[in-house]
C-alpha cells in the first residue's frame, strides 16, 4: 500500500475470483460458466464487427440493447439498466440505496461484504436456517399488532438462487419481504434463475413492487461471461437513480462488441432454452451420480451443485480434483468448508468429475 492511498479504502479487502489458471487446461468447474459457446449470431456479429468501428464511443444509452431487453421482459425500455456485468450494476444499488445499510444471508455471493465495504455501507448480515434455506422472517422485521411487519429499515439484497448453495426461494417469500420494506429497496439477484423451475423469476413482481430491482446476467445461461453484460429490470425511478450513477460514472460502460453479442443472445431464445435445459439435465444426473457416492448435495435450481462428501474433507477434496485437472471452487468459511461449489458442464464433464471423485475416493 502506498502512503497516498485514501485512508477509507486501507482495510479494504479485495474480492476473490475464482481461479482463472494459465498452467495447464482443466475441466473447468469453479466459476459457472457455461460449457457451450455463444448462440451462433453472437459468433457472426463478432466476427462482423468491423474494427474499425472500435475508433467510435459506443452508445452510451445502449439504445439496441435496452430495446431488446424491455422485448424480451415485456417491460418499457424505462425499467432497464444495463451494466458492465451484474458486478458493476450491484455496485450501483449498493452506492444508489445503501445509504442506511444493508441487510443480506451471511452464506451467499461474497462479492457483496465487498460492495458494501467499498462503498461504506453497512451491513446486516442474518443467518441461513440450518437447512441452507434463506431465513425469510429476518428479513421481514418485527410484527405490527395487525399482523403486518414494520420492515428492517434498510435495503436488502437477496441472491435468488442463492449461491453457493442453490436454493432457491419462492416468489411468495420475495413478495412478503417487498411488502414488509417498501420504504427500502430489494435487490434480487438473479445471476442464476435462468437454471430454475419457470416461476422462479421476480421480474413478475417488478410492476407490482415499486422498490424491487431484479438484477441478471449474461455471463452464465447466454455463455457471455467475457463480454460483461449485466442488468436490471425495476420500476422507472430505481432505474433513473441507477443511471445517474452511471453517466456520473462511466458512461460508456459497455463496450461496442459486447452489446452487439448480447442483443444476438438475446434474440435467439431457442439456443438459451435448449442450452438451459441440458445444464438440467445434467445437474439431476451429477447429483444423482454423487449421491450414489455417499455425498450430500443439496437442491440445486443453478448451474452450479454445492456438495459435501461423508468421506472426505471438503478442502482435500477440491485439491486432489485440482492435483488430477478437475477444478471446482471451495470456500473456507466454517460452515461451508466440507462443501465444494461444482459447476454443472457438459455430460462428458460430468463424467470426467465423477470418474476423478471415484478414483480419489478409492485411493482416500
Ligand atoms: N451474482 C452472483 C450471485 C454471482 O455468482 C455472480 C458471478 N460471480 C455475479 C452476480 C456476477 O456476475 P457477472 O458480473 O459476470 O454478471
Amino acid at each position: 500500500m502506498s502512503v497516498f492511498f485514501n485512508s477509507i479504502y486501507k482495510e479494504l479487502e479485495p474480492y476473490t475470483p475464482g481461479e482463472q489458471p494459465q498452467d495447464k487446461k482443466y475441466v473447468k468447474l469453479n466459476t459457472n460458466e457455461s460449457p457451450f459457446p455463444p448462440a451462433p449470431g453472437v459468433i457472426k456479429a463478432v466476427n462482423e464487427s468491423e474494427a474499425m468501428d472500435l475508433r467510435l464511443y459506443s452508445d452510451p444509452e445502449l439504445k439496441p440493447l435496452k430495446a431488446q431487453l424491455a422485448e424480451t421482459f415485456a417491460m418499457t425500455t424505462d425499467n432497464v439498466f444495463i451494466g458492465n456485468g451484474s458486478d458493476e450494476v450491484l455496485n450501483y444499488a449498493f452506492m444508489a440505496f445503501g445509504e442506511d445499510g444493508i441487510a443480506y444471508p451471511d452464506i451467499t455471493y461474497s462479492f457483496y461484504i465487498v460492495i458494501a465495504n467499498l462503498n461504506q455501507v453497512e451491513s446486516d448480515i442474518k443467518p441461513l436456517n440450518s437447512d441452507f434455506t434463506v431465513d425469510v422472517e429476518a428479513f421481514l422485521g418485527e410484527k405490527n399488532a395487525d399482523g403486518s411487519h414494520k420492515g428492517l429499515g434498510k435495503s436488502i439484497v437477496i441472491a435468488n438462487p442463492n449461491a453457493p448453495t442453490g436454493i432457491a426461494m419462492s416468489l411468495e417469500d420475495i413478495s412478503r419481504i417487498c411488502e414488509a420494506n417498501k420504504d427500502h429497496v430489494v435487490i434480487i439477484d438473479e445471476a442464476y434463475v435462468d437454471f430454475a423451475e419457470e416461476g422462479t423469476s421476480a421480474v413478475a413482481l417488478v410492476p407490482k413492487y415499486e422498490n424491487l430491482l431484479v438484477v441478471q446476467t449474461f455471463s452464465k445461461s447466454r455463455s457471455l461471461a467475457g463480454a460483461r453484460v449485466g442488468f436490471a429490470i425495476g420500476s422507472a425511478p430505481i432505474i433513473q437513480d441507477l443511471e445517474t450513477l452511471r453517466n456520473s460514472n462511466n458512461p460508456y460502460n459497455v463496450n461496442r462488441i459486447s452489446m452487439k453479442c448480447a442483443v444476438e443472445a438475446l434474440k435467439d431464445n431457442a439456443y438459451f432454452e435448449k442450452n438451459c435445459n441440458t445444464i438440467r439435465e445434467n445437474r439431476a444426473y451429477a447429483k444423482a451420480e454423487l449421491e450414489k457416492l455417499g455425498f450430500n448435495v443439496l437442491p440445486s435450481q443453478s448451474n452450479f451443485l454445492f456438495a459435501e462428501s461423508n468421506k472426505i474433507e471438503g478442502g482435500a477434496l477440491y485439491k486432489a480434483l485440482k492435483d488430477r485437472g478437475v477444478l471446482v471452487r471451495h470456500f473456507t468459511s466454517p460452515k461451508i468448508s466440507n462443501f465444494n461449489r461444482i459447476t454443472v458442464g457438459s455430460r462428458e464433464e460430468m463424467d470426467i468429475l465423477i470418474d476423478t471423485i471415484k478414483v480419489i475416493l478409492n485411493e482416500y
